[in-house]
C-alpha cells in the first residue's frame, strides 16, 4: 500500500476553506500545534544577535544561485559523477517518476522505503510506484500517519498536523496490521507509545528494503554532497541501510559551497522546529566503497522551476528552504488548515509557489490561491530567506486577472470596469454618491447595511456594510465653501454634514 490520496480535483480555496472552517476540531488541532512551534521559533531566533544578517546572507546566497543556476548545477553534476553517483535530469513529474520506477524495476524490488520529501510528493511518486506494482513505505512518523490514514498532508514539516493523538492511535490500531507489524492491543495515545509503535512497525521494512528514495534539503555544488536534515533518525536509516539510494531533488536546492551551507544549517532548524540544531543532519557524497548504499542515483527535477525562474518578481519563491515558518504564523492557514490549498505546498508559500509551478489561468483552484491571504505580511517577517510573499501574491493576482481578460466578464472584472467608468468623470461620481446616500438611507439601519442583492450579497452574507454617508464630502465642500461657511444642517439629511464653525 502507498499513499495514493491526491489533491487532484480539489475545489477552489474559498469553497474548501468554508468547509474547513466548519470543523472546530481541525481548527483546534492546528491552532495548538502552530502556536507551540511559533513560540519555540521566536525564542531560539531571538538568541542570535545576527539573525537578521543571517537572513540577508541566505537571501543573497540563494539569489546568486538563481542567477547562476546553470553553472552551479553543472558543477554539482560533475562533482556527483566524480564521486560515483549517477545523475539524471527530469523535465517534469512524469519523466522523474519514470526514472525512479525504471531504477527500482532494474533491481526487481516490489517495495522501497522513503525519507520524507516534498519533491517526491510534488511529483506524486508514490502513486507512480504503486501503478508499477512497487509499494512505497513512508518512514517519517507524520508521513506514516498520513499514509496509513489514506490522508493528504496538510503542512510541509508536520504533514499530520491536523490529527490529534487519539486520532493517530485509532489510525495505528486500524491500519498497521494490514501492511505489516500491527500495533499492540493495549496501545495508548501517549506520544512516546505511539512513536514506539511506529518504530517497531517500520524496523522490519528498513531491514528488508533494498532500495530507498529520499529528497534533499541541499545539494552542495563544490563537492556534490547531498544533505538531509530530520528529527527522528528514520532518514539516516534509509540513507545508510539499503543497497540502492535514489534522491529526487529540485534544481533550486543547489548551494555553491559548504560555507554557504553553514548559513542555512543555522536558519533551517530554528525556523522550522524551533531547535538550534536538527537531531540528525545527514550528508553523503556519491558512493563510499563498503559504507552505505553502493549505487546512488540523483534525479534533478525542473517540473516548472525554470518557468518560475523566468518570472522576475516570482523567482524569489525559489529561495524557499521549506521551513514552514510562514504557515505557522499565517492567520488564514491557522483557520483553514492545509488541505484547503489543494496542493502539497500549503500556506503562504503554497499560495505563490503552486500557481507559478502549475501556471495561472489554467484552472479555478490554482487561480484562487493568490487570493488566499489577508496580505498581513507576517509570512515575510519570519521567512528566513526573506521571500516577500505579499509582493508575489499581489503580482500573481494581477496575472490571474490578466489571464481572464476578454470573453464574458466575471464579477470582479465587471465591478472594476464599472468603477473605472464612474471614477473617470467627476459628474458621474457625484451622481453615484448622491444615489449611494439615498440608497444608504433606504437600506441602512443604524449606520449599517445588513443585506444586499447578489452578487453583493457575497459580502453582506458574512458581514455588515457601513451605510454610505448621507452627504458626500464633495457636496459638503461645495455647500460650506470648504468649511468656511456655516450653512446649518444638511438640507436633506438633518444633523449630518455640518461644516466647521
Ligand atoms: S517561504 Fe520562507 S518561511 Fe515559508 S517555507 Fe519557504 S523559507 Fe520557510
Amino acid at each position: 500500500m502507498s499513499n495514493t490520496a491526491t489533491f487532484v480535483g480539489m475545489p477552489p480555496f474559498p469553497v474548501a476553506a468554508k468547509k474547513a472552517l466548519a470543523n472546530s476540531q481541525l481548527r483546534s488541532n492546528i491552532r495548538n500545534a502552530t502556536h507551540t512551534i511559533r513560540a519555540k521559533r521566536a525564542r531560539v531566533c531571538a538568541e542570535l544577535d545576527d539573525f537578521e544578517e543571517l537572513r540577508q546572507a541566505a537571501a543573497d546566497i540563494k539569489d546568486d544561485m538563481l542567477g547562476n543556476m546553470v553553472r552551479y548545477l553543472e558543477q554539482a553534476e560533475e562533482s556527483l559523477t566524480a564521486a560515483g553517483a549517477t545523475v539524471h535530469w527530469a523535465r517534469d513529474a512524469a519523466e522523474a517518476n519514470r526514472i525512479v520506477v525504471d531504477i527500482a524495476r532494474s533491481h526487481k524490488v516490489d517495495e522501497v522505503v522513503k525519507v520524507k520529501s516534498m519533491a517526491t510528493q510534488e511529483i506524486e511518486l508514490n502513486a507512480a510506484l504503486e501503478a508499477a506494482g512497487i509499494a512505497a513505505w513512508e518512514t517519517d512518523l507524520a508521513e506514516l500517519i498520513v499514509q496509513l490514514g489514506n490522508d493528504l498532508p496538510s503542512h510541509i514539516l508536520v504533514p499530520a498536523i491536523h490529527r490529534n493523538r487519539s486520532e493517530v492511535r485509532e489510525i495505528f490500531m486500524r491500519e498497521m496490521g494490514k501492511v505489516g507489524k500491527p500495533a499492540e492491543a493495549d496501545l495508548s495515545d501517549e506520544p512516546a507509545e505511539l512513536a514506539g509503535a511506529a518504530r517497531r512497525h517500520l524496523r522490519e521494512k528498513f531491514l528488508r528494503a533494498k532500495v530507498a528514495v529520499s529528497g534533499g534539503n541541499f545539494l552542495v555544488a563544490e563537492t556534490g554532497t547531498l544533505v538531509v536534515v530530520e528529527s527522528e533518525g528514520n532518514g539516516r536509516m534509509c540513507l545508510t541501510l539499503p543497497e540502492v539510494l535514489i534522491s529526487v531533488v529540485g534544481i533550486e536546492k543547489v548551494v555553491p559551497t559548504w560555507t554557504d551551507l553553514e548559513v542555512f544549517l543555522q536558519l533551517l532548524p530554528r525556523s522550522a522546529t524551533g531547535e538550534r540544531m536538527n537531531p540528525y543532519t545527514s550528508t553523503w557524497t556519491g558512493v563510499t566503497p563498503g559504507d552505505g548504499p553502493q549505487e546512488v542515483h540523483v534525479v534533478l527535477i525542473d517540473n516548472g522551476r525554470t518557468k518560475v525562474l523566468a518570472d522576475e518578481v516570482g523567482r524569489q519563491a525559489l529561495r524557499c528552504i521549506r521551513c514552514s515558518a510562514c504557515m505557522n504564523v499565517c492567520p488564514v492557514y491557522e483557520r483553514t488548515g492545509g488541505h484547503a490549498y489543494g496542493s502539497v505546498y500549503p500556506g503562504p508559500i503554497g499560495a505563490i509557489l503552486t500557481p507559478m509551478l502549475r501556471g495561472v489561468g489554467v484552472d479555478k483552484q490554482t487561480d484562487s490561491l493568490p487570493f488566499a491571504s489577508s496580505l498581513c505580511g507576517a509570512c515575510y517577517e519570519v521567512c528566513p530567506v526573506q521571500i516577500n510573499i505579499p509582493e508575489v501574491l499581489i503580482h500573481l493576482r494581477g496575472k490571474v486577472v490578466d489571464s481572464h481578460r476578454g470573453g464574458v466578464p466575471g464579477t470582479l472584472q465587471a465591478t472594476m470596469t464599472g468603477a473605472s467608468w464612474t471614477l473617470g468623470r467627476g459628474g458621474r461620481l457625484a451622481l453615484l454618491q448622491t444615489l449611494a446616500g439615498l440608497g444608504g438611507r433606504v437600506l441602512g439601519r443604524g449606520g449599517l447595511i445588513g443585506r444586499l442583492p447578489a452578487p453583493l450579497s457575497r459580502w453582506t452574507d458574512a458581514r455588515d456594510l457601513p451605510a454610505p454617508p448621507r452627504e458626500s464630502f464633495r457636496h459638503w465642500w461645495t455647500r460650506t465653501d470648504g468649511g468656511r461657511r456655516d450653512t446649518g444642517p444638511h438640507p436633506v439629511t438633518p444633523g449630518q454634514g455640518r461644516g466647521k464653525k
